[in-house]
């Protein structure tokens, strides 16, 4: 294989990424990360992280990812601020076409490139992104001390995000779709106990108002007593429509996996494009249906998407990604000897 085909790139920078870069650069696979996008992923949006084992007090997000990076570039790792557009994993080696129209050849990819915030598909919305509606709390709740804002989900996400907003904003009201919520207990009691929090059950949001000059100054709401009122409204069915006054609105309500660049590969997706394995019940390999390319972190994972258990699947990937590697040299190297064999070299 030529000199300019690396032995692994690893796609993505979160920590599913450099838990796969820490594992290869020791194994001295020379792994290249592509930092994507949102170099860090989605620990660089959140502030304290207390369930990572070995921080009883508890680590900043941007520290544990700043920490890691440090931790791969340490045993030789390299980073590039690019991200992949396309990929032709036909064959070997795997070719990667990158945002900056270079094209990098790969014998072995880790596909650990995370997951988006979803957005709700309220009017206005597109307008208004950055400019008072936010998908991240931490970043932006400090631009609303003293106001009133929304935050959209039921889950953890849009738990963390309420309880992060009451530190600044005088009054955070929670838009649910149903009355139960999907988020750990632990999490809703929090919520559900500060005083700064409502809750707006069987409530969506439909519109914001505001303009990118303003930003946001209000927002319609419908809800309605069996849940889900949004489809009904949308359906002409009879819902109640509230306006209010709101400065800012925070989307929590999930995330779809960044693999758009896979949707022509023979990477098995799933129905919301979460990277298949070829064990993927049983966790048992990180390996996809394409020789050479294994996935790790949220990407791969809809059920637990914790920074831990993305630590774990980087890990795993970089370890199987290690074991095809040697696997295949050797096997071309066996054919070699065969084939030199048989010229009688
Ligand atoms: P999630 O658990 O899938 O929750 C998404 C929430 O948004 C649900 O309540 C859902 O309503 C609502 N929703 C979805 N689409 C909607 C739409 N179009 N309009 C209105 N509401 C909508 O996602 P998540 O909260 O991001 O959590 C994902 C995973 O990360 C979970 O495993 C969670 O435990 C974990 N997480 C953990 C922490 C932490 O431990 N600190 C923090 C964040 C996330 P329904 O309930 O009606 O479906």
């Amino acid at each position: 294989m030529s000199s300019d085909t690396h032995e692994l790139v690893i796609a993505g920078s979160g920590v599913a990424g450099l838990s796969a870069a820490v594992y290869a650069a020791r194994a001295d696979l020379d792994p290249l990360v592509l930092e994507g996008d949102e170099p860090g992923g989605q620990l660089t949006l959140t502030t304290d992280v207390e369930n990572y084992l070995g921080f009883p007090e508890g680590v900043g997000g941007i520290e544990l990812i700043q920490r890691g990076k440090e931790q791969a570039e340490q045993f030789g790792a390299e980073f590039q601020h690019d991200s992949i557009e396309a990929a032709d994993l036909d064959g070997q080696p795997l070719e990667l076409s990158l945002s900056t129209g270079e094209t990098l050849r790969t014998r072995a990819l880790i596909v650990a490139t995370g997951a988006s915030a979803r957005w709700v598909g309220a009017e206005g919305e597109d307008e208004l992104m950055g400019y008072g509606l936010s998908t991240c709390a931490t970043c932006d709740g400090a631009f609303h001390r003293g106001d009133d804002v929304l935050v959209v989900g039921g889950g953890d996400s849009a738990m963390e995000e309420a309880l992060f907003l009451a530190k600044f904003a005088d009054s955070v009201t929670v838009v649910h779709r149903r009355d139960e919520l999907r988020a750990s207990e632990i999490m809703a009691d929090r919520a559900r106990d500060h005083k700064d929090i409502e809750f707006a059950w069987k409530t969506e949001l439909v519109a914001i108002q505001g303009s990118q000059e303003d930003g946001v100054t209000g927002a319609t709401l419908v809800s309605h007593p069996d849940g889900y009122p949004g489809e009904k409204y949308e359906a002409g069915e009879d819902v109640t429509v509230e306006e209010v006054d709101v400065s800012g609105v925070f989307y929590g309500i999930g995330h779809d996996p960044d693999t758009d660049f896979l949707q022509d590969t023979p990477i098995e997706l799933d129905d919301d494009g979460y990277t298949q394995t070829t064990d993927a019940d049983a966790w048992a390999t990180t390996a996809t249906a394409v020789n050479g390319v294994f996935t790790a972190g949220d990407v791969m994972d809809r059920d637990y998407q914790q920074a831990v258990t993305a630590a774990g699947t980087g890990s795993m990937a970089a370890l199987d990604a290690e074991e095809w590697l040697e696997a295949t040299t050797a096997a071309s190297r066996d054919s070699a000897r065969q084939i030199s064999m048989e010229a009688g070299d």
